[in-house]
Order: C-alpha cells, then structure tokens, then sequence
C-alpha cells in the first residue's frame, strides 16, 4: 500500500502525497523502509516524509547534494537532511555553511538555517538544541469568561486575548525548562500582523513587553474588537508529536511540532537572540467557521519571555 501511495505520489497525485503526510505524522518509522524507493523516484516532497531516515539514506542525499548535477533540487534536499534530523545530516550542513555546494547562490538562508525547518538549531555554543517537544496534546477551544482586569492592546485598544493559560508546564513543555503556570495574554488582532512579545511568570502573569514594535499599518482606523470568548484546554495525548495542523478542523495543538503555513518562523528571543522554544499552535478554524490560518506560540524560558505569531496562506 506504501509502495502504490510512494508511486503515486511521484506521478503528481497530490491525495497520494497527503496520505504519506498522514502516515509520516502519525508514526514516521512506517516510511522508513521506504526512504531508498522514493529517492529512486525522485519523491523529495513533501520533506517530512524523510522524518527518521536512516544513515544510508541520508548519505545517498548528502552524495546528491555534493555532487550538484542537480542544483535546482538542493532546496528541497536540504529539507530531507532537515527532516531526516540524523547526525550525518547534521554534520554535512555545517560543512555546507562554510564550503556551500553546488546551487546555494539561489538560496534564501545557509544550510544550517534549514534545521528550523523541521524544529531544530545549533546554539552559538555549536551544540545541537530542539526548538520543539517530544510530546503534543490536542487543544481544544472552549467558552471561557474574559479576565476580570482590562488590559488592552496598546496598539489598537481591542481587549487582551488570553492565546494559554496552562495550570503547570508539563511534558508537553518539557523542552522549555519552564516551571509553573504559564499564561500568554497578547493582541488576537495585532499578532497578525507582526510577532509580539509578551513578558510572562511562572504564576500565570503575563504583560504586554514594552519592546514591542509597532508596524504602521495597524490599529490606525479599527476600533478596539473583542477577542474570542474562548481558551485552549488541553485534551487527550497525541499520537505522535507532529499531528498539529494549520488546515483542518481540531488541529489546534499544545506542544511537540508545528505545521508551518509558510516558512518556519521561531521568533529570536528579543532578551538574548536565541531562537525561541516552540510553544503550540491554534488553527483559526477552530475559533469559527470561518477562521483560517494558524497562531503559533513560543516561550524562552530563561527570559521569561513568550511570543505569538501568525501565518496564513
Ligand atoms: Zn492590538
Ligand atoms: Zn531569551
């Protein structure tokens, strides 16, 4: 069934590649025995199919890229080493970052940058971190009563939107190294336009962060709006931590990975420059019918600092 799913994909049916998404998501090590077909077809998308992919495979990608008879797919080879997350693709994209190969002039970002991609960095220190979690929960919206302060966005004056408030961190923030509740008030409205920053405590405070950069174009003609009533209650453990999705009804998700809309966006910490542990997501179609998009929420620990950003096709 795999194997019918891999050909078909290679012909271009784009129900077939979702299928391997979903198979990839839920349990990566199914495609595994697959890896060495898809690279003889060609089939480098979508990249996360690659998830897990073993030494052999990733040196075959590794020699393909070195090689550079075909520039034109290096983008999306250096997605799959991403993916793969194995050591020897590690390796091979540090190398790159001072010995480009062949086709990176077409490049937007160096080879390490593409980690981000599929959830990691290597720190200054040249030590590998994970921007995401090993374990992610379903996230469901519920009506909640709005706070009884009224704080308000300093920008367009709409009343702050309660995006988490999570009773202690747990396995799901793991990864963070935070203690505590955590709660993230910020702009429903205005995080659509530009990352905001908010400051946070490990009792659940959280404030608007002063540093915050107003983009021209917002909250000059908008009155103030009143958020959704609602907030994210966690709900049962995923299967696997890359089920989150930006697309469909339910796919709001506290921890493990995100599924970026566009290109991976973790926000630089604004207290240190480091990138940012990544959070959850809220899909839009779960606050309404007609929402769309996905907000995505990120923390780093250390600073007490948490961030939203928002992505839409
Ligand atoms: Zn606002
Ligand atoms: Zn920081």
């Amino acid at each position: 069934m795999i194997e019918d799913l891999i050909r078909k994909t290679a012909a271009d049916d784009d129900d077939a590649a979702e299928e391997l998404t979903a198979i990839a998501a839920a349990d990566p090590q199914r495609l595994a025995p697959h890896h060495h077909l898809m690279l003889d077809l060609d089939v480098l998308w979508p990249a996360a199919l690659y998830r897990g992919a073993g030494a052999d495979v990733v040196a075959r990608v590794v020699e393909r890229v070195d090689g550079g008879q075909t520039p034109d797919a290096l983008n999306h080879l250096l997605l799959v080493l991403a993916h793969s997350g194995h050591p020897l693709a590690e390796q091979a994209m540090r190398r790159w970052e001072t010995a480009p190969p062949p086709g990176s002039d077409a490049l937007h970002v160096g080879p390490l940058r593409y980690a981000e991609e599929a959830g990691w960095t290597v720190a200054p220190d040249g030590t590998r971190r994970s921007l995401c979690g090993d374990v992610a929960y379903e996230w469901h919206l519920r009506p909640s009563t709005p706070e009884p302060d009224d704080a308000a966005c300093p920008w367009c004056t709409s009343p702050l939107w309660t995006a988490a408030d999570l009773p202690d961190a747990g396995d799901a923030l793991a990864h963070t190294g935070w203690a505590g509740r955590l709660a993230v008030r910020t702009c429903h409205f205005c995080s659509c336009y530009t990352t905001l920053f908010t400051a946070v405590t490990p009792d659940g405070g959280s404030t608007w962060w002063p540093g915050n950069v107003r983009p021209d174009y917002i909250g000059r003609d908008a009155g103030p709006e009143d958020p959704p009533a609602l907030l994210p209650v966690v709900g049962p453990r995923r299967q696997s931590p890359f089920q989150a999705s930006a697309w469909h009804d339910g796919g709001s998700t506290l921890g493990g990975h995100p599924e970026w809309i566009q290109d991976a966006d973790h926000p630089a910490c604004p207290g240190c420059g480091l990138l940012m542990d990544y959070v959850g997501q809220l899909y839009g179609g779960d606050f309404d019918e007609y929402g769309e998009g996905a907000y995505y929420l990120h923390l780093h620990a250390p600073c007490g600092l948490a961030a939203v950003n928002y992505q839409q096709s």
